[in-house]
Protein backbone atom coordinates (compact mmCIF):
# COMPACT_ATOMS: atom_id res chain seq x y z
CA UNK A 1 0.00 0.00 0.00
CA UNK A 2 1.36 3.63 -0.97
CA UNK A 3 1.96 5.81 2.11
CA UNK A 4 2.42 9.64 2.58
CA UNK A 5 5.02 11.12 4.60
CA UNK A 6 3.46 10.66 7.79
CA UNK A 7 3.46 7.07 7.19
CA UNK A 8 -0.57 7.42 6.38
CA UNK A 9 -2.28 5.46 3.83
CA UNK A 10 -2.98 7.19 0.75
CA UNK A 11 -6.30 7.44 -0.69
CA UNK A 12 -7.62 5.80 -3.72
CA UNK A 13 -8.46 7.34 -6.66
CA UNK A 14 -11.85 6.23 -8.83
CA UNK A 15 -12.49 7.41 -11.83
CA UNK A 16 -16.38 7.40 -13.01
CA UNK A 17 -16.94 7.93 -16.77
CA UNK A 18 -20.00 6.97 -19.44
CA UNK A 19 -21.65 8.55 -22.07
CA UNK A 20 -23.20 12.26 -21.29
CA UNK A 21 -26.74 12.38 -20.05
CA UNK A 22 -26.07 8.53 -19.09
CA UNK A 23 -26.54 10.03 -14.93
CA UNK A 24 -22.70 10.07 -13.93
CA UNK A 25 -23.46 13.60 -12.07
CA UNK A 26 -26.58 12.05 -10.10
CA UNK A 27 -25.08 8.56 -9.16
CA UNK A 28 -21.78 10.34 -7.72
CA UNK A 29 -23.58 12.88 -5.27
CA UNK A 30 -25.29 9.81 -4.16
CA UNK A 31 -22.32 7.82 -3.94
CA UNK A 32 -20.41 11.15 -1.97
CA UNK A 33 -23.06 11.45 -0.03
CA UNK A 34 -23.31 7.70 1.29
CA UNK A 35 -19.48 6.95 1.29
CA UNK A 36 -17.62 8.60 4.20
CA UNK A 37 -14.04 10.05 3.10
CA UNK A 38 -14.82 10.27 -0.66
CA UNK A 39 -14.35 13.51 -2.15
CA UNK A 40 -15.03 14.63 -5.75
CA UNK A 41 -12.69 16.28 -8.27
CA UNK A 42 -14.28 19.74 -9.29
CA UNK A 43 -12.82 19.83 -13.04
CA UNK A 44 -11.80 23.03 -15.26
CA UNK A 45 -13.99 23.21 -18.51
CA UNK A 46 -14.61 25.78 -21.30
CA UNK A 47 -17.75 25.37 -21.92
CA UNK A 48 -20.31 27.66 -20.22
CA UNK A 49 -22.40 27.06 -17.50
CA UNK A 50 -25.44 24.71 -17.81
CA UNK A 51 -28.73 25.89 -15.99
CA UNK A 52 -28.37 25.33 -12.28
CA UNK A 53 -25.04 24.98 -13.07
CA UNK A 54 -22.20 26.59 -10.37
CA UNK A 55 -18.50 27.81 -10.61
CA UNK A 56 -16.29 25.92 -8.52
CA UNK A 57 -19.09 23.02 -7.54
CA UNK A 58 -20.02 21.43 -10.85
CA UNK A 59 -16.91 22.88 -12.84
CA UNK A 60 -14.30 25.25 -12.94
CA UNK A 61 -15.33 27.93 -15.90
CA UNK A 62 -12.77 29.05 -17.01
CA UNK A 63 -11.59 30.88 -20.53
CA UNK A 64 -9.59 28.43 -23.33
CA UNK A 65 -6.80 31.14 -22.50
CA UNK A 66 -6.59 30.13 -19.16
CA UNK A 67 -7.44 26.53 -19.50
CA UNK A 68 -4.47 26.73 -22.12
CA UNK A 69 -1.80 28.10 -19.47
CA UNK A 70 -2.51 25.29 -16.40
CA UNK A 71 -2.24 22.99 -19.40
CA UNK A 72 1.13 24.29 -20.03
CA UNK A 73 2.27 24.60 -16.97
CA UNK A 74 1.82 20.80 -15.81
CA UNK A 75 -1.07 21.33 -13.51
CA UNK A 76 -3.62 18.81 -15.17
CA UNK A 77 -3.62 15.20 -14.22
CA UNK A 78 -4.99 14.42 -17.34
CA UNK A 79 -7.24 16.73 -20.32
CA UNK A 80 -9.35 16.47 -23.32
CA UNK A 81 -10.93 17.56 -25.50
CA UNK A 82 -15.18 16.42 -25.43
CA UNK A 83 -17.67 17.95 -27.78
CA UNK A 84 -15.89 20.81 -28.82
CA UNK A 85 -14.98 21.98 -25.20
CA UNK A 86 -11.56 21.41 -23.49
CA UNK A 87 -12.02 19.38 -19.68
CA UNK A 88 -9.31 18.89 -17.40
CA UNK A 89 -8.32 17.44 -13.67
CA UNK A 90 -6.74 20.08 -11.39
CA UNK A 91 -3.68 17.90 -10.33
CA UNK A 92 -2.75 19.95 -6.92
CA UNK A 93 -5.99 18.95 -5.20
CA UNK A 94 -5.89 15.28 -6.09
CA UNK A 95 -2.67 14.75 -4.89
CA UNK A 96 -4.15 17.12 -1.30
CA UNK A 97 -6.88 15.02 -0.70
CA UNK A 98 -5.08 11.73 -1.87
CA UNK A 99 -2.08 12.63 0.68
CA UNK A 100 -4.44 13.35 3.15
CA UNK A 101 -5.69 9.89 2.86
CA UNK A 102 -9.10 10.73 1.36
CA UNK A 103 -10.42 8.91 -1.65
CA UNK A 104 -10.67 10.79 -4.57
CA UNK A 105 -13.58 10.07 -7.43
CA UNK A 106 -13.06 11.73 -10.93
CA UNK A 107 -15.90 12.18 -13.38
CA UNK A 108 -14.46 12.12 -16.66
CA UNK A 109 -14.58 10.49 -20.01
CA UNK A 110 -12.81 7.95 -21.64
CA UNK A 111 -9.64 9.27 -23.06
CA UNK A 112 -9.06 11.31 -19.65
CA UNK A 113 -9.42 7.93 -17.96
CA UNK A 114 -6.77 6.53 -20.35
CA UNK A 115 -4.27 8.87 -18.99
CA UNK A 116 -5.21 8.61 -15.31
CA UNK A 117 -4.77 4.99 -15.59
CA UNK A 118 -1.31 5.65 -17.07
CA UNK A 119 -0.35 8.20 -14.11
CA UNK A 120 -2.05 6.22 -11.28
CA UNK A 121 -2.14 2.44 -12.36
CA UNK A 122 -4.13 1.91 -8.78
CA UNK A 123 -6.94 3.57 -10.18
CA UNK A 124 -10.68 2.29 -9.74
CA UNK A 125 -12.40 2.16 -13.10
CA UNK A 126 -15.95 2.15 -13.43
CA UNK A 127 -17.88 2.92 -16.90
CA UNK A 128 -21.88 4.02 -16.50
CA UNK A 129 -23.57 2.20 -19.28
CA UNK A 130 -27.39 3.41 -20.38
CA UNK A 131 -29.95 0.58 -20.52
CA UNK A 132 -30.55 1.00 -24.13
CA UNK A 133 -30.47 3.99 -26.65
CA UNK A 134 -34.23 5.15 -25.88
CA UNK A 135 -33.58 5.89 -22.40
CA UNK A 136 -30.05 7.57 -22.95
CA UNK A 137 -32.21 10.25 -25.19
CA UNK A 138 -34.56 10.79 -23.23
CA UNK A 139 -32.09 11.67 -20.37
CA UNK A 140 -29.94 14.12 -22.22
CA UNK A 141 -32.85 16.29 -23.18
CA UNK A 142 -34.60 15.80 -19.72
CA UNK A 143 -31.10 17.85 -18.22
CA UNK A 144 -32.58 20.50 -20.68
CA UNK A 145 -29.17 21.88 -20.95
CA UNK A 146 -28.69 21.28 -24.86
CA UNK A 147 -29.64 23.10 -28.52
CA UNK A 148 -30.84 19.79 -30.36
CA UNK A 149 -27.94 19.46 -32.69
CA UNK A 150 -25.58 19.26 -29.19
CA UNK A 151 -27.95 17.06 -28.09
CA UNK A 152 -27.57 14.72 -31.04
CA UNK A 153 -23.86 15.09 -31.31
CA UNK A 154 -23.65 13.88 -27.75
CA UNK A 155 -26.02 10.62 -28.41
CA UNK A 156 -24.09 10.00 -31.12
CA UNK A 157 -20.69 10.47 -29.32
CA UNK A 158 -21.72 7.58 -26.89
CA UNK A 159 -21.76 4.47 -29.18
CA UNK A 160 -18.05 5.65 -29.64
CA UNK A 161 -17.41 6.40 -26.00
CA UNK A 162 -19.08 2.71 -25.13
CA UNK A 163 -16.74 1.02 -27.03
CA UNK A 164 -13.78 2.58 -26.09
CA UNK A 165 -14.54 2.01 -22.54
CA UNK A 166 -14.29 -2.05 -22.65
CA UNK A 167 -10.97 -1.48 -23.17
CA UNK A 168 -9.84 0.34 -19.53
CA UNK A 169 -12.84 -0.23 -17.33
CA UNK A 170 -13.20 -3.38 -14.92
CA UNK A 171 -16.30 -2.42 -13.62
CA UNK A 172 -19.60 -1.63 -15.70
CA UNK A 173 -22.67 -0.40 -13.86
CA UNK A 174 -25.86 -0.24 -15.53
CA UNK A 175 -27.74 2.66 -14.98
CA UNK A 176 -31.48 1.49 -15.50
CA UNK A 177 -32.38 1.51 -11.76
CA UNK A 178 -31.04 4.76 -10.12
CA UNK A 179 -30.84 3.11 -6.50
CA UNK A 180 -29.77 0.11 -7.72
CA UNK A 181 -26.83 1.61 -9.74
CA UNK A 182 -25.62 3.92 -6.83
CA UNK A 183 -25.73 0.64 -4.51
CA UNK A 184 -23.48 -0.98 -7.06
CA UNK A 185 -20.66 1.69 -7.47
CA UNK A 186 -21.19 2.24 -3.36
CA UNK A 187 -20.01 -1.71 -3.07
CA UNK A 188 -17.12 -0.75 -5.92
CA UNK A 189 -15.81 2.10 -4.11
CA UNK A 190 -15.69 0.32 -1.10
CA UNK A 191 -13.52 -2.72 -2.65
CA UNK A 192 -16.73 -4.94 -2.41
CA UNK A 193 -15.85 -7.93 -4.84
CA UNK A 194 -18.53 -7.85 -7.93
CA UNK A 195 -20.22 -10.53 -10.18
CA UNK A 196 -22.10 -13.32 -9.95
CA UNK A 197 -20.06 -15.36 -7.77
CA UNK A 198 -18.82 -12.64 -5.33
CA UNK A 199 -20.00 -12.76 -2.02
CA UNK A 200 -21.92 -9.71 -0.51
CA UNK A 201 -18.26 -9.60 2.14
CA UNK A 202 -17.64 -6.79 3.82
CA UNK A 203 -13.82 -6.13 3.39
CA UNK A 204 -12.31 -3.25 2.32
CA UNK A 205 -14.55 -0.36 3.66
CA UNK A 206 -13.63 3.05 3.38
CA UNK A 207 -16.65 4.50 4.75
CA UNK A 208 -19.97 3.82 6.39
CA UNK A 209 -23.15 4.26 4.65
P1 LIG B 1 -24.46 12.91 -16.79
O1 LIG B 1 -23.79 13.53 -15.60
O2 LIG B 1 -23.99 11.52 -17.09
O3 LIG B 1 -24.42 13.77 -18.01
P2 LIG B 1 -26.93 13.40 -15.28
O4 LIG B 1 -26.58 12.88 -13.93
O5 LIG B 1 -26.94 14.88 -15.48
O6 LIG B 1 -26.02 12.73 -16.43
O7 LIG B 1 -28.36 12.77 -15.65
C1 LIG B 1 -29.08 13.11 -16.83
C2 LIG B 1 -30.61 13.04 -16.54
O8 LIG B 1 -31.00 11.68 -16.35
C3 LIG B 1 -31.02 13.79 -15.27
O9 LIG B 1 -32.25 14.43 -15.53
C4 LIG B 1 -31.17 12.67 -14.24
O10 LIG B 1 -32.10 13.01 -13.23
C5 LIG B 1 -31.70 11.52 -15.11
N1 LIG B 1 -31.38 10.17 -14.58
C6 LIG B 1 -30.22 9.74 -14.02
N2 LIG B 1 -30.30 8.43 -13.69
C7 LIG B 1 -31.54 8.01 -14.08
C8 LIG B 1 -32.23 6.75 -14.02
N3 LIG B 1 -31.68 5.64 -13.52
N4 LIG B 1 -33.49 6.70 -14.51
C9 LIG B 1 -34.07 7.81 -15.05
N5 LIG B 1 -33.49 9.02 -15.12
C10 LIG B 1 -32.23 9.13 -14.66
P1 LIG C 1 -20.59 17.68 -19.63
O1 LIG C 1 -20.38 18.81 -20.58
O2 LIG C 1 -21.80 16.84 -19.98
O3 LIG C 1 -20.60 18.11 -18.17
O4 LIG C 1 -19.34 16.71 -19.79
C1 LIG C 1 -19.02 16.20 -21.05
C2 LIG C 1 -18.02 15.08 -20.87
O5 LIG C 1 -16.78 15.61 -20.34
C3 LIG C 1 -18.47 13.99 -19.89
O6 LIG C 1 -18.14 12.73 -20.48
C4 LIG C 1 -17.63 14.25 -18.66
O7 LIG C 1 -17.39 13.06 -17.93
C5 LIG C 1 -16.35 14.76 -19.30
N1 LIG C 1 -15.51 15.50 -18.35
C6 LIG C 1 -15.89 16.30 -17.33
N2 LIG C 1 -14.83 16.76 -16.67
C7 LIG C 1 -13.74 16.21 -17.26
C8 LIG C 1 -12.34 16.28 -17.01
O8 LIG C 1 -11.84 16.93 -16.11
N3 LIG C 1 -11.53 15.58 -17.86
C9 LIG C 1 -12.02 14.82 -18.88
N4 LIG C 1 -11.15 14.15 -19.61
N5 LIG C 1 -13.33 14.73 -19.13
C10 LIG C 1 -14.17 15.42 -18.34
Amino acid sequence: MNRNDNNKARGKLIVLSGPSGVGKSTICREVIRRVEGLELSVSLTTRPPGPGEQDGRDYWFVSEAEFRERMEQGLLLEHAEVFGNLYGTPKDKVDEALDAGKNVILEIDVQGGRQVKTVYPDAVMIFILPPNDKALAERIGRRGRDAEEVAETRLNGASNEIAAAWQHYDNMVINEDLEHAVKEVVQIVRGVPQGPDASDGSDGHIGDA
